[in-house]
């Protein structure tokens, strides 16, 4: 889909209107000629209102028929009618198009989201920059196409007023254009502060809103009441707020002034235009009829010049800055075959990985985490990555997944450079349970399958066994609805589990995916030591033929472990089985005897 709307371009404000005609292109004909037809409304108006008025003072004056007037009467019901019949089609297919905007082009950025580089993620400005483009992006698309549609719109307008006042008096045209154009340049600047502001105050309340979620959300219940640092975190928020409360409310009075100062300047062009207007008719040179309308037109114009259109071009500026920033959206690297098929990861196999001389910087940094690394890791066993935190061990697993490049010295995968394979086939061999895993608020079943929504028998019976050996299959068959009952508060009805359980459900999808190799990053980090150990243990024996690394920095659980590899100082101190490092008695026995009361 991305392919289709997000090409790497720079991309200008008729993308507005291109892009919503290649998603809807009937819906989009129809709304752009109807906006056309609404526009030379007022014109028709004039000139079908100036008829009226005038043949109904000539029928007064007993100069025409009064047949002549039934032409008008048509027009001006045709006008009425258009209006009414108009807003129902209307309503219906610009919902018909903000749906497959919706489906399409929001689909388009959330999978070009999926696909970014890992280190866009992890990377502050790029992190904001793709935050401001996957707000919404179907609705800044809709809004940027409703801006130029009024423009379009509003030109039209007031081109075809400007024609009639002109026929009649043709310097006021001038006069009026000459006027309008500092105004539209003050919109113009008006537009770029709104959107800079709106980037500067963004980014803020990006910040206030993480600390509103520390202040409300369910899971910080407990801590909230331990460590009592709501109001602390209270006055953060409120601070952040209101830093970019003010940063807007300066950009709005800052236009408000100018809007008003707009507004005084039409007022005098609108009676002059009156004026003039005035004098044509004492002089005989206009009609009464036409002097009504063009009176009601001038000051409708007058006020679409000032207002409506300033207003659509400060809108359009806005969005033109969007624009600037999905250019640089669409600029971002991507990883190739992120999205992998499932037909390539029932293939892989695991045989061996070896870190050669590894040396990793994070982009943008200096400090090196990986200095000369080197390590082989085999089938079939279990390893336990052991260190102080901030050694460098979640790093590792990023490299392994190929999550960062930019390393010196080589990873290589079953023989072959780890550079050389496609991410699919990476995340086709790895199952890895983070610490901080999803709690998807979906039914048991889902948050198991999540990714493969296929169900089969043999999967049912497959998830029962994998439920079973994690000792929470007589749980969930008591449950009302069993594998199908909602976890989470989200649902009135929805059960809410432990902890534990919660990593259980994580462990459990991690076994579903059935890989040749499993990384368990600290996921029993909430649990306590002894809990810890008894979960990885239940781990071992249920991957027993697979290859795992446990990363902790709590050695109960490595010495359940067939090797651990002690990390420090970017490279590894020490390895081997939990009795030869005793006896070894370096850094790991140290680490050992000082976290032996957590076991006692
Ligand atoms: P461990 O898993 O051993 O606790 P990590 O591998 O998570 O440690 O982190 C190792 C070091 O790398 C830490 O000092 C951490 O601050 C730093 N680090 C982690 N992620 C990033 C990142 N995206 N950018 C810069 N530095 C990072």
């Amino acid at each position: 889909m991305k392919e289709k709307y997000l090409l790497k371009r720079k991309y200008g404000i008729y993308d507005y209107i291109s892009i919503p005609m290649k998603i809807s292109p009937l819906c989009t004909v129809v709304l752009l000629l109807n906006n056309l037809i609404k526009y030379l409304r007022p014109a028709i108006e004039v000139l079908v209102f100036a008829g009226f008025i005038d043949t109904s003072i000539e029928i007064y004056q007993g100069k025409t028929t009064q047949n002549s007037i039934y032409i008008y009467i048509g027009l001006i019901m045709i006008l009425i009618a258009y209006g009414y019949l108009n807003d129902g089609v209307l309503t219906y297919v610009r919902s018909k198009r903000d749906i497959k905007i919706k489906n399409k082009f929001k689909s388009a950025v959330v999978e070009k989201c999926s696909n970014l580089k890992y280190y866009h993620i992890e990377n502050d400005n790029t992190w904001d920059l793709i935050n401001r483009i996957c707000k919404n992006p179907d609705e800044r698309i809709i809004e940027g196409f409703n801006n130029i549609n009024n423009s379009i719109g509003i030109v039209i307008n007031v081109l075809s007023l400007l024609m009639i006042i002109m026929a009649h008096i043709w310097w006021m045209g001038g006069v009026i254009l000459l006027v309008c154009i500092p105004l539209f340049k003050v919109a113009i600047k008006a537009g770029e502060e709104n959107y800079s502001t709106n980037v500067e105050s963004d980014n803020i309340m990006r910040r206030a809103d993480y600390l509103d979620k520390v202040l409300m959300d369910r899971n910080g219940v407990e801590e909230r009441n331990l460590f009592g640092f709501s109001e602390t975190v209270q006055k953060w928020w409120i601070n952040k707020y209101e830093i970019a409360r003010l940063i807007r409310k300066k950009t709005q009075i800052r236009n408000y002034v100018r809007m008003k100062s707009g507004s005084i300047i039409t007022m005098f062009i609108a009676l002059f235009i009156i004026g003039m207007l005035l004098i044509s008719v004492l002089e005989q040179k206009m009609s009464v009829g036409v002097f009504i309308s063009l009176v009601s037109a001038s000051l409708s114009l007058v006020q679409d010049m000032s207002w409506n259109l300033t207003n659509n071009i400060r809108g359009l500026t806005v969005n033109k800055e969007y624009l600037k920033d999905f250019t640089a959206f669409c600029k971002l690297e991507e990883q190739e075959d992120a999205l992998v098929k499932k037909e390539v990861q029932q293939k892989v196999a695991f045989e061996s990985l070896e870190f050669k001389n590894v040396s990793f910087a994070y982009p943008g940094t200096e400090e090196y985490i990986l200095k000369d690394f080197s390590l082989t890791l085999k089938k079939g066993v279990h390893y336990a990555f052991v260190g102080k935190n901030g050694c460098g061990k979640t790093t590792l697993t990023k490299l392994i997944c190929g999550l960062y490049d930019n390393y010196s010295g080589e990873i290589i995968l079953n023989g072959k450079n780890i550079k050389e394979y496609k991410l699919g086939y990476l995340k086709a061999l790895y199952s890895i349970i983070y610490q901080d895993f999803a709690k998807y608020q979906l039914p048991i079943i889902e948050s198991i399958l999540v990714c493969d929504t296929y169900r089969e028998k043999s999967t049912l019976s497959k998830i029962d066994n994998i439920l079973a050996e994690l000792d929470m299959k007589e749980k969930i068959d008591k449950l009302p609805d069993g594998i199908d009952t909602w976890l989470g508060k989200l649902k009135e009805d929805g059960t809410d589990l432990s902890g534990g359980e919660w990593q259980k459900i994580a462990i459990a999808r991690a076994l579903f995916k059935d890989s040749p190799l499993y990384i368990l990053d600290e996921p029993t980090a909430a649990l306590d030591p002894i809990a810890e150990v008894k979960l990885y243990s239940l781990f071992a024996k249920i991957s027993e033929n697979k290859s795992t690394i446990f990363i902790t920095h709590r050695l109960g659980a490595a010495k359940i472990s067939d090797e651990i590899i002690v990390i420090g100082d970017g490279k590894v101190i020490e390895s081997g089985t939990h009795d030869e490092l005793m006896k070894y008695q370096g850094a790991y026995a140290k680490m050992f005897n000082e976290q032996r009361s957590w076991y006692l």
